[in-house]
C-alpha cells in the first residue's frame, strides 16, 4: 500500500518520499488513516518501526487543514503536543516534524523543549506562538509554570515511548502535564495517541483512563517487520569485560558500537579504558551538558567517535542510522529495557548485532530476560575470556564451549594473543581495582 493511498495530501507524500520513505511501514499504514479519521490510537510498535512519521504525517495534515480555516495573522496556539522521555528523542521528533513540514503551503512552527539548556531562548521562541510542541515533561512544566505557553488549545496529544514516560520517575511529571491539558471532552475535542514499544500495566491503566474508543495497533514481530538483529550472549566475568569488548571490536572490525552500562560512573570508566588503548570512545550520560551530548552524538553519527558508552536514560530513543552493533556491557535492568537497547541497532530494515555480556552472578537475571523474550541462545565462551571456573576445566569434555566461529576467526589470531593464567589474574586485579562491578542491579534511581 503506497503512501498516496493513506489519505495524505500530495505535499506530505512528497515530503515522505524526499526523506527516503518509499512505502509506509506497517505502523504507518495502520496509524495514518486512523489519525486522519480523528480516532484515538494505541500503538504497540517496536523502536525503529517508523512510528514518528506515523503520527507526524497525519497531524501535519490536520494542522494544514486548520490553518486554512483561519486568517493568516491569527496565531492558532499549540495544537499538537508530543511528550517524549528524553532530550535526544525530543530533538529527533522535532526534526521529523520540521523536515516533513517543509514544502507545505503554510509554515508550521515547531518548538522543541527540553531541559539542560537555557530556558530563556525557549521562552523567546514561544513568544511568537507555536503550533507543535515536542517536549520532555520536566521542562514543559517549568515553562507552563512561568506562563510561557498555554495548552488550552491542544487538539492532539502524543505520548511517544509511553512506557518510558511512565517509568523512571517521569510518571509524576507526566500526571501534572496531563492535568494542565483541557478536558479531553471539553469544547475542544482532543485526540490522544499513545505509542509504546512495550505495554506494561502502567501504560494500560493510563490508556484506559485517557483513550476514547482507541484504534489498537499492534505490530507483531513478523519476519518482514521484525528488525534483523542477531543476538548473542557471552559468558565473561566483570573484570574481563573491557578487554573482551576491545577484543571483539578489533577482531570483528566493528565500525561503530553503542555500549550500554548501568551507571554514569561505569560509562566514564569504560570509555576511559578504551581511549587508553586508542579506541575513540566517549561516555554518554545524563550528567553531561546538552552541548557535550549533542557533540558526542554528532561525532558518533559521523564515525569520528567509534564507541559510545551510554546509560539507558541517555541513550533512549537515539536514532543512529546504520548502527551495526549494540553491546550490553552491563545487562539491562529489565526485559523491557533489553528491547529498547537492542532496538538501537537493526533499524529501518538494516541488520544489526546485539551482544550481551553475562557474568556468573548475573546468570539468573539473564535467564529471566531470555525467558521473557523467548530467546534460546547458547551462552558463548570466547577463548581467553572464559569465566574462571570453566577456564579451569580446560579441555574437559563437559565444558560446553559455544564459541561463535564467525565472531572468532579460527586463524589463530586469538590463540597468539591468548593471555596466560598470570596475565588473566593481573588483568583481573587491575581492572577490579578501577571498575567497580556495575552489577548486581542497583535500585532504579537516577541511572542517568
Ligand atoms: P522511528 O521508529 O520513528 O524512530 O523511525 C525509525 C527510522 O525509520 C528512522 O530513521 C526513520 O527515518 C525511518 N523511517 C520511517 N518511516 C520510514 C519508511 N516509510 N520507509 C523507510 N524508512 C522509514
Amino acid at each position: 500500500m503506497p503512501f498516496d493511498s493513506l489519505g495524505l495530501s500530495a505535499p506530505l507524500v512528497k515530503a515522505a518520499k524526499q526523506r527516503g520513505y518509499q512505502m509506509p511501514t506497517p505502523v504507518q499504514a495502520l496509524a495514518i488513516p486512523a489519525i486522519l479519521a480523528g480516532r484515538d490510537v494505541l500503538a504497540l510498535a517496536q523502536t525503529g518501526s517508523g512510528k514518528t512519521a506515523a503520527f507526524a504525517l497525519p497531524l501535519l495534515q490536520k494542522l494544514q487543514a486548520i490553518g486554512h480555516q483561519k486568517p493568516r495573522a491569527v496565531p492558532v496556539g499549540v495544537m499538537v503536543l508530543v511528550l517524549v522521555p528524553t532530550r535526544e528523542l525530543a530533538v529527533q521528533v522535532g526534526e521529523v516534524f520540521q523536515g516533513l513540514a517543509q514544502g507545505l503551503s503554510r509554515s508550521v512552527k515547531v518548538a522543541v523543549l527540553f531541559g539542560g539548556v537555557s530556558v530563556n531562548k525557549q521562552m523567546l521562541f514561544l513568544r511568537g506562538g507555536v503550533e507543535v510542541v515536542v517536549a520532555t515533561p520536566g521542562r514543559l512544566l517549568d515553562l507552563l509554570g512561568s506562563n510561557a505557553l498555554s495548552l488550552s488549545t491542544v487538539q492532539a496529544l502524543v505520548l511517544d515511548e509511553a512506557d518510558r514516560l511512565l517509568d523512571l520517575g517521569f510518571a509524576e511529571e507526566l500526571g501534572r502535564v496531563l492535568a494542565a491539558l483541557p478536558a479531553a471532552h471539553g469544547p475542544v475535542l482532543r485526540q490522544n495517541l499513545f505509542f509504546s514499544a512495550t505495554f506494561p500495566g502502567k501504560v494500560q491503566a493510563l490508556a484506559q483512563t485517557m483513550l476514547h474508543d482507541a484504534v489498537k495497533i499492534e505490530i507483531k514481530a513478523e519476519p518482514q517487520t521484525k528488525p534483523d538483529i542477531l543476538q548473542r550472549a557471552i559468558a565473561v566475568e566483570p573484570p574481563q569485560r573491557t578487554q573482551l569488548l576491545r577484543h571483539l571490536y578489533e577482531q570483528n572490525k566493528w565500525k561503530r558500537v553503542l555500549v550500554f552500562v548501568g551507571t554514569k560512573h561505569a560509562a566514564e570508566i569504560v570509555a576511559d579504558k578504551l581511549r587508553k588503548v586508542r579506541i575513540n570512545a566517549e561516555p554518554f550520560h545524563g550528567v553531561l551538558s546538552q552541548g557535550k551530548r549533542s557533540q558526542v552524538l554528532a561525532d558518533f553519527k559521523a564515525s569520528r567517535v567509534k564507541v559510545v558508552v551510554a546509560t539507558d536514560v541517555a541513550a533512549r530513543g537515539l536514532d543512529i542510522a546504520d548502527l551495526p552493533v549494540v553491546v550490553n556491557f552491563d545487562l539491562p535492568r529489565s526485559a523491557v529495557d533489553y528491547t529498547h537497547r537492542i532496538g538501537r541497532t537493526g533499524r529501518a530494515g538494516a541488520s544489526g548485532l546485539a551482544v550481551s555480556f553475562v557474568s556468573t552472578d548475573m546468570l539468573p537475571h539473564w535467564h529471566l530476560i531470555a525467558k521473557r523474550h523467548q530467546l534460546d541462545l547458547q551462552l558463548e565462551q570466547i577463548a581467553g575470556f572464559e569465566p574462571v571456573q570453566n577456564a579451569k576445566a580446560g579441555s574437559s569434555a563437559e565444558t560446553a564451549v559455544a564459541v561463535d566461529m564467525e565472531a572468532v576467526p579460527s586463524n589463530g589470531g586469538i590463540k597468539g594473543k591468548r593471555p596466560s593464567k598470570k596475565d588473566k589474574l593481573r588483568a583481573a586485579a587491575a581492572l577490579s581495582a578501577s571498575t567497580a562491578p556495575t552489577q548486581p542491579l542497583p535500585p532504579p534511581k537516577d541511572p542517568a
